[in-house]
């Protein structure tokens, strides 16, 4: 038998966890000091990490949130885009259930999975969505962006970093990353360019869809576990798609203009604004949006085919952006309050102010997005000042404070003790 030398004097190789000696064992890896583990143990304990993570798994079937409930969650978040909260929820519930279902097997009928395309213009609330969706359902969440992607042998990242992602923010358990959710952010943007260009070949558009389309309509795909490019020698993490819900987003620009064209019988000259034309806003061109419509886009076919639930959203009104500072949980100005408030600020906003804000959002056509920023803007100022003065104090924001950007007043309410 092999006998080692350690400090103490000679030992013999064993499983420091069976006690089976080298001899015995096919495989005996050592680790550090004086410590082996032989291919069985190793076997028993992958077993045991793998039941652990079924049963987490399955754990999530049996609590399925109604449409309502996420519906209700939803709107403590996202302001406005109604319908859209409305279609998500139905289309988030149907999914997990139709898992649940999988797992009981009830009957033979196999439903598919629906996964969604959200179509809207920037800052509406697409990305939000997805998220706060995860966020419910206690599923883990990626998010991507499509312009990153390039099919395999290309410079750029292959789409299986997608779901490198999702594993990672799943904490390394495979199988709750398959019942994860991924929204892919921009995936206009992966649209075929015009037939003409296409005489070389289209590395961001139809290639990306093309490799995408694995994934999202369900395979086994072999995932590189540092990431970046797959290397033939390399062991490969393989995760399901079939049940991780794909929820795909766009501003999809110039869209509107191919559904006009198709809706309005008597389109007038070129050079005319499309909203007037048909008197439709984005939003109801967008409601009867044909999956034809998406093809000529530069989608393809194959691809809009798994992605057969559509979900419009609005761009969002001065009334929407004025709620989106004021209401949801996590509102910016409900931020700033508390932010302040630990420096003995009571701060205030006025009516007019938060008017302001959102009429700066809408001239910078940025939806939401812009929000946050332009607030930060008024409040860097107040913020480098404020925690030298000792004291209560009050601040109030006014329309003036935003417009002119001349920092507000300090109130002292009280001096400090
Ligand atoms: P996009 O539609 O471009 O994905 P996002 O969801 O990323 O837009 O929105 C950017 C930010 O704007 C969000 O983090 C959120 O703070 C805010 N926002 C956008 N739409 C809404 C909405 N409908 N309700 C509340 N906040 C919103």
């Amino acid at each position: 038998m092999a006998k080692l030398r350690n400090g103490q004097g000679d030992f013999e190789r064993a499983c420091s966890f069976c006690g089976k000696s080298a001899d015995m064992a096919r495989r005996l890896i050592a680790g550090p000091r004086d410590v082996f583990i032989c291919d069985e143990c190793v076997e028993v304990c992958r077993k045991i990490l793998s039941e652990e993570e079924h049963e987490l798994a399955s754990q999530f079937t049996g609590d399925i949130p109604t449409p309502r409930e996420i519906k209700d969650y939803l709107d403590l978040f996202c302001i406005g885009q109604e319908a859209a909260k409305k279609a998500l929820s139905v289309a988030v519930y149907n999914h997990y259930k139709r898992i649940a279902k999988a797992s009981k097997a009830e009957s033979d009928v196999e439903i598919e999975k629906s996964n969604v395309l959200l179509i809207g213009p920037t800052g509406t609330g697409k990305t939000l969505l997805a998220k706060t969706l995860a966020k419910k359902l206690k599923v883990p969440f990626a998010i991507v962006d499509a312009t990153t992607l390039t099919e395999a042998g290309y410079v750029g990242e292959d789409v299986e970093n997608i779901l490198l992602k999702l594993i990672q923010n799943a904490g390394g358990n495979i199988a709750a990353a398959e019942r994860g959710i991924v929204y892919i952010d921009e995936i206009d943007k992966i649209a075929r360019k015009g037939e003409n260009v296409s005489i070389t070949r289209d590395v961001s558009g139809e290639g990306v869809q093309q490799a995408l389309l694995k994934i999202i309509e369900g395979s086994i795909a072999a995932v590189p576990p540092q990431g970046g490019r797959k290397h033939p020698n390399q062991e490969m993490i393989r995760i399901d798609t079939t049940n991780i819900l794909f929820i795909c987003g766009g501003a999809f620009v110039g869209l509107d203009k191919l559904i006009e064209r198709r809706v309005v019988q008597h389109p007038l000259g070129f050079g005319s604004d499309s909203s007037e034309r048909s008197g439709k806003n984005l939003k109801e061109l967008f409601d009867s949006l044909h999956p034809d419509d998406l093809i000529q886009f530069g989608m393809i076919p194959e691809f809009i085919g798994r992605l057969p639930i559509t979900v419009s959203l609005e761009e969002l009104k001065r009334e929407d952006l004025k709620r989106i500072i004021t209401e949801p949980k996590n509102a910016i100005v409900k931020q700033y309050i508390a932010s302040l408030a630990i420096d003995e600020v009571k701060l205030e906003f006025s009516e007019e102010a938060i008017d302001a804000i959102a009429d700066t959002a809408i001239s910078q056509k940025t939806g939401a997005r812009g929000l946050r920023a332009i607030v930060e803007k008024i409040m860097t100022d107040i913020m480098f000042e404020i925690p030298s003065i000792e004291g209560e104090k009050q601040v109030i924001i006014t329309a003036e404070t935003v417009i002119t950007s001349k920092p507000p007043e300090v109130v002292l309410l009280r001096k400090s003790a």
